[in-house]
């Protein structure tokens, strides 16, 4: 049997097919057009297998432009799917920590994926992927490369918590003559002691997930671990966890 589940973010679109035990992954900008996105995403999913698109059982779409998605037969949302994804990615998991491109969300689970409690914010873009992003630029970085940039131990703290006024914060700290690496610390620490602030207003889990495309920075969860004080996982295939839950969910729907 075969489902394809497909996760379309603000910023990058994701999608897993799974064939029996084989698994295959796409991912590729949102762009303008989710709708688009959507079907080029299973095309390209559909070639790499040398499939058709007549023996995929079910597709399931999440994230937030999953309601536009014509070729799937269901639209599921992304904190049951991020769940579910999340504890097929790791065993035991009870706590998912995603970071995407415009929103961050701690989703406590159960062992079985099933979500028990969350909470998202999606309405500012400190403690995303954007404040990296805009940061970054400033400091004439790309987001991919602030890993290794960070300088924990001569960290200097970001007081903004407006990603506007962090830009402008940034300026300043390089016109004094700071140097980059210990603003890209403070920087990762800025995300991270917001959502870990979130994660703390849920109760701190013991087996926590770390997903979303900034889960891709090491530092970023080196920091979470330091303002949790509790260790933090990022599977391979992390920026997946949304996809994967609506793939295996697709697969229950076709059971
Ligand atoms: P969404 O589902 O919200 O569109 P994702 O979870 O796919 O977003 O995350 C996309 C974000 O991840 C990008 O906006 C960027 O900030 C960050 N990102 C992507 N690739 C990398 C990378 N290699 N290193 C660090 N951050 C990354």
């Amino acid at each position: 049997m075969i489902t394809i589940g497909i996760d379309i973010g603000s910023t990058a679109s994701k999608a897993v097919l799974l064939n029996g035990t084989k698994e295959l992954y796409e991912i590729m900008p949102t762009g303008w057009s989710p709708k688009e996105t959507g079907k080029a995403i299973v095309s390209r999913l559909l070639e790499k297998g040398h499939l058709r698109r007549d023996q995929v059982s079910k597709i399931v779409a999440t994230g937030y432009g999953r309601d536009l998605i014509s070729i799937a037969h269901k639209a599921v949302t992304e904190i049951t799917c991020h769940g579910r994804g999340a504890a097929f990615l790791v065993e035991d998991a009870d706590m998912v920590i995603d970071i995407g491109g415009q929103d961050s969300k701690v989703i406590k689970i159960h062992r079985s994926g099933r979500v028990i409690d969350f909470i998202m914010n999606d309405k500012c873009a400190a403690g995303t992927g954007r404040f990296l992003e805009v940061t970054a630029i400033s400091l004439g970085l790309d987001v991919s490369e602030l890993e290794q940039y960070h300088d924990r131990k001569n960290m200097v703290s970001i007081n903004s918590m407006c990603t506007v006024f962090a830009e402008t914060e940034v300026i300043s700290l390089l016109a004094g003559g700071i140097g980059k690496e210990k603003i890209v610390a403070g920087l990762h620490s800025s995300v991270a002691g917001r959502v870990a602030n979130m994660a703390k207003k849920l109760g701190v889990g013991s087996k926590i997930v770390f997903t979303g495309g900034v889960s891709l920075n090491g530092a970023v969860r080196e920091m979470l671990k330091l303002h949790l004080e509790a260790d933090v996982l990022t599977p391979a295939l992390s920026q997946y966890a949304g996809a994967m839950g609506a793939a295996l969910i697709a697969r229950d729907m076709a059971n």
